[in-house]
């Protein structure tokens, strides 16, 4: 089990008050973008003057026209300054962090990098950033590292998300270009959804697609090996074997060529490959009804699925992480890409590949060339690519070939090939596969520095050197790209806050206190964006796709006032819509697309006697990647408030395992204890767990610990959502909670998951113990006016301190199969002073623990799953409408309408 991480209240030395202190007031307001997903929504922040905001849709943005998400919504709810880092630390010689200027904190990286590289070399050292950096962010560190470092061991957590449909663009079209808009989605009559549970992972690009279905009759294909909420929504559902997407479209190949479905002029003239990547697709699967066998899927649903595409000219094809987060990513990315170019689908209004990025700045890393093999602004380690960037940079010490990808480059932390690391943005501790592996070798290392907003995670418990003090979301000024190209500014409403700095600002100092001054002589966001555009355009000549030639010369005011812009801007006046490929051309050598043959599928490991059921990993609606962000918002935090693990029935029954049962979780590589949730729909012998948990927010929920690393070898990408594990129940008799006013950290128990909630945090927890002991040790800890209720034999425990005729702390603990529901008394925690009747109740155990209201299924109206199960029941006529008016479900982000639907749907099959 993971040790706690300190509590918030251990930390204020390192933190500071609980809002902005120099918040503009009066200020009306700003456009900026939504800091989560790739879909890059425009949000406008409007300050409130005491350190929050109002959030909204911006209504001019084109990614979302004034939509937001359930996530987006409640951003005006994460802006406190509690968990917020503000100073530079420093390790002392006794190993404890003490605060330190920004002066000798910015000296100490200089010098170790200085050091490290004339010990070891210049692949000693590297720097591991992140997808929620901004362009201008990752444009300063990529230059650091690849011109005068002389390394490009620069890479990025993006490399888990979509490096795999990067490498797959690359080997396809020459270039890491995404063909389409989000106005194809508009446009199209057929949306063929590959491993995208875009309900949940894409809200708002899902919105829209709901919007062209109902306007246009667009149909929806979804092919996933989990049922998830995209998937129940769609017109046709093909539940793929885990690893077998590229069987479906080999053998839509094969069928297309076979029925006379090609464009035949189009692969004449615009493609080379052809004959060879049919004949592997033969290989693969030479009719429909092989393909469907090793694919898993019905034959006939199958063969629907090919005539929708052979008679659907608008087609889009949306693939994500379910296909990028694979040993054979890239292969699979080209099956889906062979069959638009072998059809002509592509550069075409309302058809083409698309692929949808997670984060919300993987793209602006993508062009700056934040990845290691990758050199720089769409150019890579060619040789007279390298002398172009060479003389652009005027660098003195060029990386010459490619760098360690991020899980190689971790293993060559652990094997103490790289010794001196800088993190920026990103906590590898939870999210890299093999966490646990990874968290070790970030201990081992020389120099370890990282650049944080929040004052603890997972990550800045691996003893750096150094921890440098990051500004967030609403102070932070820049730009970002979406999923369709799109450059977002994202605009500061806040103050900086304590002496938080911009991270290109704090690379720059590195890079002049190595002695470039010149080179790294920015004073702000929009110096180097310029840079970089101009970059982009540097003996461009149209041989590039990424340029930004026409956005160089931008003055200050017109980069504060710019308008989101899809590249490329070749000249200033480029400002409309754009489409690649729209006349056939590809960035190859030839000019041509290629077809790519894929490799026979299979999975990297095995499930065996062992490990007998293959665990998949991704994302739910209502959080963020380890939520040092998302977390902090109580209405998040009720959809799904607790690491679990969705197990089929059947599955579940041989191991004696029921509905809300904690597990343990077990790979050949770490372990998770989790929340069972027994899911009918989920697939035989696979479970689905969610990545957001770590050592910070749960006693043992990190998920990345389980996760193999093996890679894709053209993308570096791991296999996320494949690995063979076991689990087995855990016997934990007694449930509960304990809820605080003020976070003191998590009583010590076997199992426990922290939420925020409101006026305070909550502690769900299990133990396999009798919480006396420790419920009387805290007690006692917690003061004078705290007392406990013990009743032993009904297994019944209860614990409540006061500060001023308040509540401060109440805990609950019950002799329970299932996590007991605080919703009963969470009011009293934002209450005012407790009567001393209602005190006695809640010590006594005449007051509930709660109903059990269930998740929250809708986030913006707090509306639990109960009170629509219920609303359900009475109303034989239900539906999202009627919902919507009787408890308002749905009514505002909509991000809850796809799960609204399947509750009505399963009541409606029940029924
Ligand atoms: Fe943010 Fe939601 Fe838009 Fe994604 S869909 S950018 S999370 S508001």
């Amino acid at each position: 089990m993971n040790a706690p991480v300190p509590a918030q209240a251990a930390l204020t030395a390192l933190t500071g008050p609980a809002v902005h202190l120099a918040a503009p007031a009066g200020q009306g307001a700003v456009r900026t973008t939504c800091p989560y997903c790739g879909v890059g929504c425009g949000v406008l922040a409007t300050p409130d003057g005491a350190g929050g905001a109002a959030v909204a849709g911006d209504p001019e943005h084109p990614a979302n026209f004034g939509r937001l998400c359930s996530k987006g919504s409640a951003l005006g709810e994460t802006l406190g300054l509690g968990t917020r880092l503000l100073h530079p630390m420093m390790r002392g010689a006794d190993g404890s962090m003490a605060r330190t200027g920004w002066d000798t904190a910015l000296d100490r990286i200089a010098q170790a990098f200085e050091d490290t590289i004339e010990r070891h070399g210049p692949d000693a050292v590297a720097l591991y950033l992140s997808g929620q950096l901004l362009t201008e962010d990752y444009y300063a560190a990529n230059k650091l590292a690849k011109g005068f470092l002389g390394t490009a061991n620069v890479d990025t957590n993006s490399r888990l998300c979509m490096a795999s449909s990067v490498a797959g663009h690359r080997r396809a079209f020459g270039s890491d270009t995404v063909p389409g808009s989000y106005a194809d989605l508009d446009e199209a009559d057929l949306v063929v959804l590959v491993g995208s549970n875009a309900a949940w992972c894409h809200p708002i690009l899902y919105r829209r697609l709901e919007a062209a279905r109902l306007k246009r009759g667009t149909r929806l294909v979804v092919i996933d090996p989990r049922l998830t909420a995209t998937a129940d929504d769609a017109d046709l559902f093909l539940p793929v074997k885990p690893g077998k997407d590229a069987i479906v479209f080999a053998g839509l190949l094969t069928w297309l060529a076979d029925g006379d479905h090609l464009d035949e002029a189009y692969v004449a003239a615009h493609t080379r490959g052809f004959d060879e990547a049919l004949a592997a697709a033969r290989r693969l699967a030479p009719s429909v009804e092989a393909a469907a066998l090793e694919a898993g899927v019905a034959a006939e649903d199958l063969a629907a699925f090919y005539r929708l595409f052979a008679g659907t000219g608008r087609t889009v094809t949306c693939y994500s992480q379910g296909v990028n987060q694979s040993a054979q990513g890239t292969d699979k990315v080209g099956a889906i890409i062979n069959c638009h170019i072998a059809t002509g689908r592509i550069g075409r209004p309302g058809m083409g590949p698309f692929s949808l990025t997670g984060q919300p700045n993987a793209m602006g890393g993508r062009e700056v060339g934040g990845l290691a093999n990758q050199l720089a602004a769409h150019m890579n380690f060619t040789a007279p690519e390298i002398d172009r960037v060479r003389r652009f940079w005027q660098a003195p010490r060029m990386a010459e070939r490619e760098g360690l990808k991020a899980v190689q480059m971790f293993e060559a932390i652990a094997a103490g090939r790289i010794k001196a690391l800088w993190i920026l943005g990103t906590n590898p501790a939870v999210s890299l596969p093999r966490a646990d592996a990874a968290r070790d070798a970030l201990r081992r290392l020389d120099f370890l520095a990282i650049s944080e907003n929040v004052a603890t995670n997972d990550t800045l418990g691996c003893r750096p050197h150094l921890i440098l003090p990051a500004l967030a979301w609403g102070e932070k000024d820049g730009t970002v790209t979406n999923s369709e190209r799109r450059i977002s500014r994202q605009r500061a409403f806040l103050a900086p806050p304590g002496e938080a700095k911009p991270d290109w600002w704090a690379v720059a100092e590195v890079g002049r206190r190595l002695g470039f001054g010149e080179a790294f002589a920015w004073r702000s966001a929009a110096d180097v964006f310029r840079e970089h555009a101009a970059l982009s355009s540097f003996e461009n000549e149209g041989v590039r796709d990424f340029d930004l030639g026409g956005l160089k010369d931008m003055p200050d005011a017109a980069f504060d006032a710019m308008a989101p812009v899809q590249w490329p801007v070749r000249r200033p006046e480029d400002t409309g819509e754009k489409r690649f490929f729209a006349d056939g051309r590809f960035y190859t050598p030839d000019g041509r697309a290629r077809f790519v043959a894929p490799d026979p599928p299979a999975l990297a490991t095995a499930t065996d006697a062992e490990f007998p059921f293959i665990l998949n990993t991704g994302r739910i609606r209502d959080q963020w990647h380890t939520m040092t962000r998302s977390g902090l918002s109580p209405r998040l935090a009720a959809h799904l408030p607790v690491p679990f693990v969705e197990i089929h029935p059947d599955d579940a029954a041989p191991l004696g395992i029921g509905d809300g049962d904690a597990v343990r979780l077990v790979s050949i590589h770490g372990t998770a204890v989790v929340e069972a949730q027994l899911v009918p729909g989920q697939r035989r012998h696979n479970l689905f767990a969610p990545i957001h948990w770590s050592g910070a927010n749960s006693s043992a929920g990190r998920i990345g610990a389980l996760v193999a690393g093996t890679t894709d070898p053209f993308s570096g990408q791991p296999e996320s959502k494949a690995t063979p594990v076991r689990m087995e129940r855990l016997d934990m008799p007694f449930r509960g909670f304990v809820l605080m006013r003020r976070d003191i950290g998590p009583p010590p128990v076997a199992c426990w998951a922290r939420a925020a909630v409101e006026g305070g945090v909550g502690y769900i927890l299990a133990d396999p113990q009798p919480p006396r002991d420790w419920m009387t040790g805290w007690c006692a800890a917690l003061g004078a006016d705290a007392a406990d209720y013990d009743d032993a034999g009904a297994g019944r425990y209860r614990l409540a301190a006061f500060e001023g005729g308040r509540l401060a702390v109440l805990g609950f603990m019950e002799r329970s199969r299932q996590r007991l529901d605080w919703s009963g008394v969470l009011p009293l925690l934002a209450d005012g002073v407790i009567a001393p009747d209602q005190r006695r109740a809640l010590l006594s155990g005449r007051t509930e623990g709660g109903a059990g209201a269930g998740p929250l299924v809708c986030a913006c109206h707090g509306v639990p799953r109960a009170a629509i199960e219920a609303a359900i029941a009475g109303d034989p006529r239900a539906s999202v409408e009627s919902l919507g008016r009787c408890l308002k479900a749905g009514t505002n982000c909509g991000s809850c309408i796809p799960e609204l639907r399947r509750m009505l749907r399963q009541v409606m099959e029940v029924t």
